[in-house]
């Protein structure tokens, strides 16, 4: 069986400008700071809620998200919808 796998990375706006996919590289949820793996997971406001519902607090730093578990960070990316 062939999976589908597109790494976080290459569709986070950041690097979609980087690659000229696109011209804005801000989040879409929050328009506020660009796009990057960092932003979505730890930083983005638009998704604090559900972030503190997988992580208990609304907002991580770099520290916290290398002590995250991988699991964790996959249900908080498939909760958020962004990539469907
Ligand atoms: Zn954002």
């Amino acid at each position: 069986m062939i999976m589908h796998y597109r790494p976080l990375v290459f569709t986070l706006n950041r690097h979609l400008t980087i690659i000229r996919r696109i011209d804005d590289p801000l989040c879409l949820l929050c328009k506020e700071e660009g796009e990057t793996s960092l932003h979505f997971l730890g930083k983005c406001c638009a998704t604090a809620n559900i972030r503190r519902l997988h992580f208990g607090v609304s907002f991580l730093e770099p520290g916290d998200l290398k002590q995250a578990h991988w699991i964790t960070l996959l249900r908080f990316a498939k909760t958020t919808k962004k990539f469907q």
